[in-house]
This record gives C-alpha cells, sequence and structure tokens, in this order.
C-alpha cells in the first residue's frame, strides 16, 4: 500500500450533485462508499468537508455582510455537512464516525484536539473535521493541508468533480490542453493552475505533503491511489510530467 493514513478534502459541491445547492442523497451515498471502501483497505481516513453548498464567506458581498461574519456562516454550513456526512456514513455501516469541530460546539460533536484524533484514526474511526480552521479569511483548501499535516497523513487527496486532475489550460476550452501526470508545487503557484488555494499549496510544499488531485465521480479512485496507481494528478517535489 503506498498510502496507509490519508486526508481527503470534499468540497460541497460533492455533497450537492448535479444541484447548485443543498444535499443530493445519490452524492451522499456515493461519497460514502467510496469513503467506507477505503476504510475497508485498511486506510486510516479523515474529511475535510467544504461548505460552497451552502454557504461561501465570498457571498458576504453580495448580501450585504461583513466577510468575517459571512466566513462564521460559511464555517457553520461546513459542521451541517459534516453532520450529514456522518449520518450517511453511520446508516450504511457499523463503522465508528467522529466529527471534530474547529468551534467547540459539545453536544453534536468532539473539539478538534490533535492526539486524540490521531489516537481516534489509530482505532480505525473514521475522523470528519469540521469547522475548517476556526478562523475567517480562508476556505477549507488551507485547512485541508494543515490538518494532514497535523495528522501525520502521508498525502491530501482533492476531490474534483467533472475534472480528473490537473491540465495545461481548460480542457472544456482548449482541445490542446494535455493533463499533467506529475506537477511542482512550485508549477502550480507559478501558473496560478487552480487545483487548490495557493495557501494550501505552499503548506504543502513547504512540509513535502503529496497532494493528489482527481475526479471523484469515478468509483473506487482513492482505493486506487492509496495502493499506488497513477490516476489523476500529483503535485509533489518531483518534475512535471504530462500525461
Ligand atoms: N471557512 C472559513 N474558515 C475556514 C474554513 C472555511 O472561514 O477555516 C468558511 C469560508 O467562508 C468558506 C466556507 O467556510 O468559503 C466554506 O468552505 P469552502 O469555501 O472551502 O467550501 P467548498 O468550496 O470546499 O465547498
Amino acid at each position: 500500500m503506498r498510502y496507509n493514513r490519508i486526508l481527503v478534502k470534499l468540497s460541497g459541491g460533492a455533497i450537492a450533485g448535479d444541484k447548485a445547492w443543498g444535499f443530493d442523497p445519490k452524492s451522499l451515498n456515493h461519497i460514502a462508499d467510496e469513503v467506507l471502501s477505503l476504510h475497508k483497505m485498511g486506510v486510516q481516513v479523515s474529511v475535510v468537508v467544504g461548505g460552497g453548498n451552502i454557504f461561501r464567506g465570498e457571498l458576504g458581498e453580495e448580501w450585504g455582510i461583513e466577510r468575517a461574519e459571512a466566513d462564521n456562516i460559511g464555517m457553520m454550513a461546513t459542521v451541517t455537512n459534516s453532520l450529514m456526512l456522518r449520518g450517511v456514513l453511520k446508516a450504511r455501516g457499523d463503522t465508528d464516525v467522529r466529527v471534530m469541530t474547529a468551534i467547540p460546539m459539545n453536544t453534536v460533536a468532539e473539539p478538534f484536539i490533535r492526539l486524540r484524533a490521531i489516537r481516534h484514526l489509530e482505532n480505525g474511526y473514521i475522523v470528519v473535521l469540521a469547522a475548517g480552521t476556526g478562523n475567517p479569511y480562508v476556505t477549507t483548501d488551507y485547512p485541508s493541508a494543515q490538518r494532514a499535516l497535523e495528522l501525520q497523513a502521508d498525502a491530501l487527496l482533492a476531490a474534483k468533480n467533472g475534472t480528473d486532475g490537473i491540465y495545461t489550460s481548460d480542457p472544456r476550452q482548449d482541445p490542446a490542453a494535455r493533463r499533467y501526470r506529475m506537477i511542482q508545487y512550485n508549477s502550480v503557484i507559478q501558473q496560478n493552475l487552480q487545483a487548490l488555494d495557493q495557501s494550501a499549496v505552499l503548506l504543502a510544499r513547504d512540509h513535502h505533503l503529496p497532494i493528489h488531485v482527481f475526479d471523484f465521480d469515478t468509483v473506487g479512485v482513492m482505493c486506487q491511489i492509496c495502493r499506488g496507481e497513477d490516476v489523476g494528478t500529483l503535485i509533489s517535489d518531483s518534475g512535471d510530467v504530462l500525461v
């Protein structure tokens, strides 16, 4: 096995499915199946869920809401999604699932305590990390890299919908666009490629955390990545290699 402990970053869009907003039961079941099959393979799994299917801080301006407050609303959205994910995971198996939040809300979830989260993973529990960093002015990309490092994950798996990796240009607009099999952190940053927020890529670069960008709609893709198969795009210290 290439990876024994990973952190999956899922955006709220993965929960909404084809709809722009809210929850799609089919998509939630797909997420649960993918996470559970990884877990069954013996991989220790933690998940950071975004909140874009409910609210994003950047929408605050449109609503006349101060940015920091809008970000608080976004963080609450990630908690709602995390609880929904726990509910669906629990309904589909007898695996222990722990939601840990960066914003304390002790009656619905545990507070995030790094060593306790590691212990949960070692015990074979799935850990869902909610409320990002607990602070405004970032999205859930940065906390995904941060938590992956804190939990000593072998890699960050950044799930995408509608694209299977990082391309030289937008494949929907440019038929000559080519996918990178591997790309260096600095190339992603310098070319401003929209894989993850730059802050997340910088943090991963400084601590040599591999990031995989892949199409989450493909069944079994995370298992393939953990087994060492060449799927999607790997962001790492190695060179830039096109498919
Ligand atoms: N957010 C925040 N701090 C964090 C993580 C998230 O303020 O540490 C807020 C931010 O407003 C963000 C929203 O929560 O827009 C939802 O997260 P994100 O945009 O990453 O959701 P996704 O696009 O992945 O669905």
